[in-house]
C-alpha cells in the first residue's frame, strides 16, 4: 500500500493503538516499524508481565504523571484506563488488578497484550511493514502539510502521518529518538531532555567505600529537598544502596525531580533525606527507646534497621559501641532520632537517559492540539506516546498515556485524512 490514508511511524505501545483506531474509523493504514518485531518496549514493562494500565481515579492518575500530566485531560475524556481495560477484555484478554491500581493480564505475560494488538491490526487490515526504518517525513513546506514518508526502501504518501516513534530511553528497544528530528523539520520545538525513572549517583562516603552496598530498605520515605530545605517531592516505597548510589522504586520516582532540580537550580548536588521509620513519629520513637533504656542502642535500633545502617548511624552521631541507651546523653539521643527520621543523602546526577525507563522532555506541548494530538504547525501531522513532553512514573501511567494518545491521534488522523 503506497498511498494509505494514514501512516503510523513506530509499532510500539502508542503506534499499534493509533493504527487500530485509525483503522476502526475507516482509514486504510500503513504502520512502519524499524524492528522486525513489534512492541519490544511494551513487553519489557511490568517485569515482562505488561503493566497494561492503572485504574486509579483521574486526579491521582494525573498526579502520577509529573511531566505535564494535565495536558492529558482532553485525551483521557476520550479514551482512559477504563477504555483500555474494556478494549482488552472485549477482545478476550482477561485482566487483574494488583497493588496501587496496576492492571496486568491474567496470563502474567506481556505477549498476551502484544498479540491482542497485532490481531486487532489484522482485523482492521492494517498493513504492517516491519524491519523498514523510516528515514524522513516528507512535508510540503509551502502548504505546511504532510506529504508522506521515506523509508530505507521506498516512498509512501499519505495525507496524515502519526509520529509514534517513542522517546530516547532504552534505545535497544528501537526508540532512538528519530522522531524528534522529523518534528523539528516540521517546525516544532523540543523541550530539554532529562532522564526519569533512573538510578541516582552519589559521592556519599558510604557509597564510595561501598559499606552499605546491596542494603535494601522497605517502605521508607524518601524526600528531595531544595536548597532552602523545602520538600520538592517525597515518595514512600522501597529503595536500595548500590555501588554507584541509590536505586529502587522510591529513588526512581524521585529521579526526574532531582534531574530537573539540578538543571534548573544549577546546583552541583541535590540533598535527599530518608525517613527510615516513617510509620513511627519522632516523639513516639524517643518514648519507645526510653521504655527500653537499659538495652544497648544497637539492640533498640535492630528492631527497625539493617545492622550496617544501624552501626553507621550510631557512629555518625557519636555513640560509643555497646552503649546502653541510658548512657547516651540527651542531645545525642535527639541527634540519633533526627537522623533516623531524616537520614541525609546527597546526589550529583543520575545514570544517563538511555538507562532510564522514561524520557523527560520531548515535543513541545504548546504546539500540539490536546483534543486531537494534531500538530498546530503542520497539517496532517499527529503525535502520540513518549515522543511528546509527557512523562509519568512507572506503574502503568506511561503506557496509559501512550495508549490514550495513540487512540485519540489515530481516530483524528483518520477523520482528517478521509475528510480532506
Ligand atoms: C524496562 C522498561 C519498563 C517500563 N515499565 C513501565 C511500567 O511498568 N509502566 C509504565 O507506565 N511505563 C513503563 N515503561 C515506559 C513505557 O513502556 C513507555 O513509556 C511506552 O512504551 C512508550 O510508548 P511509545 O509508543 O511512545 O514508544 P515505544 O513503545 O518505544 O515505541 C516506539 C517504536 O517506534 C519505533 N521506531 C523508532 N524509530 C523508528 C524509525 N526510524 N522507523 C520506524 N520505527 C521506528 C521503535 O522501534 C519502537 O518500536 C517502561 C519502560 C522500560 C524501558
Amino acid at each position: 500500500m503506497n498511498h494509505p490514508d494514514v501512516i503510523v511511524i513506530g509499532g510500539g505501545t502508542s503506534g499499534m493503538m493509533a493504527a487500530i483506531h485509525a483503522g476502526m474509523n475507516g482509514a486504510r493504514v500503513l504502520l512502519l516499524e524499524k524492528n522486525y518485531k513489534l512492541g519490544r518496549k511494551l513487553i519489557l514493562t511490568g517485569g515482562g508481565r505488561c503493566n497494561v494500565t492503572n485504574r486509579s481515579p483521574r486526579e491521582v492518575f494525573i498526579d502520577h504523571i509529573p511531566g505535564n500530566g494535565k495536558f492529558l485531560y482532553s485525551v483521557l475524556e476520550q479514551f482512559d484506563s477504563q477504555d483500555i481495560i474494556d478494549f482488552f477484555q472485549t477482545r478476550g484478554v482477561r485482566l487483574k488488578e494488583e497493588d496501587h491500581g496496576r492492571m496486568f493480564p491474567i496470563s502474567d505475560s506481556a505477549r498476551t497484550i502484544r498479540d491482542c494488538l497485532i490481531n486487532e491490526m489484522k482485523h482492521y487490515a492494517i498493513e504492517v511493514i516491519a524491519g523498514e526504518p523510516v528515514e524522513e517525513v516528507l512535508y510540503n513546506q509551502e502548504t505546511a502539510s504532510v506529504r508522506g514518508v521515506q523509508t530505507s526502501k521506498a516512498t509512501y504518501t499519505a495525507k496524515a502521518v502519526i509520529l509514534a516513534s517513542g522517546g530516547k530511553a532504552y534505545p535497544r528497544t528501537g526508540s532512538t529518538g528519530d522522531g524528534y528530528r522529523w518534528a523539528k523539520d516540521a517546525g516544532h520545538s523540543l523541550t530539554d531532555f532529562y532522564a526519569t525513572e533512573v538510578p541516582l549517583l552519589s559521592n556519599d562516603s558510604f557509597v564510595q567505600d561501598k559499606s552499605l552496598q546491596g542494603i535494601s530498605l522497605r517502605d521508607v520515605n524518601v524526600k528531595v529537598l531544595d536548597k532552602k530545605g523545602k520538600t520538592i517531592v517525597s515518595h514512600q516505597m522501597d529503595m536500595i544502596f548500590t555501588h554507584f548510589g541509590y536505586s529502587g522504586p522510591a529513588i526512581l520516582r524521585c529521579s526526574g525531580h532531582v534531574n530537573l532540580y539540578l538543571k534548573e537550580s544549577q546546583e552541583k548536588i541535590a540533598n535527599l533525606t530518608i525517613d527510615l521509620i516513617p510509620y513511627i513519629s519522632y516523639e513516639e520513637l524517643k518514648k519507645l527507646a526510653e521504655e527500653q533504656r537499659e538495652k544497648q542502642v544497637d539492640n533498640i535500633l535492630r528492631q527497625w534497621l539493617p545492622d550496617k545502617l544501624n552501626g553507621l548511624i550510631q557512629k555518625q552521631v557519636g555513640i560509643q559501641e555497646k552503649s546502653a541507651y541510658k548512657q547516651v546523653n540527651h542531645s545525642i539521643q535527639e541527634a540519633l532520632w533526627k537522623r533516623v527520621k531524616a537520614f541525609p543523602l546527597t546526589v550529583y546526577g543520575s545514570q544517563p537517559l538511555e538507562k532510564g525507563f522514561v524520557t523527560g522532555g520531548g515535543v513541545n506541548l504548546k504546539e500540539i492540539t490536546p483534543q486531537t494530538m494534531a500538530s498546530k504547525l503542520m497539517k496532517g501531522l499527529y503525535f502520540c506516546g513518549e515522543i511528546i513532553d509527557i512523562n509519568g512514573y512507572t506503574g502503568g501511567y506511561n503506557i496509559t498515556a501512550a495508549f490514550a494518545t495513540g487512540a485519540v491521534s489515530g481516530q483524528h488522523a483518520a477523520w482528517f485524512s478521509l475528510s480532506s
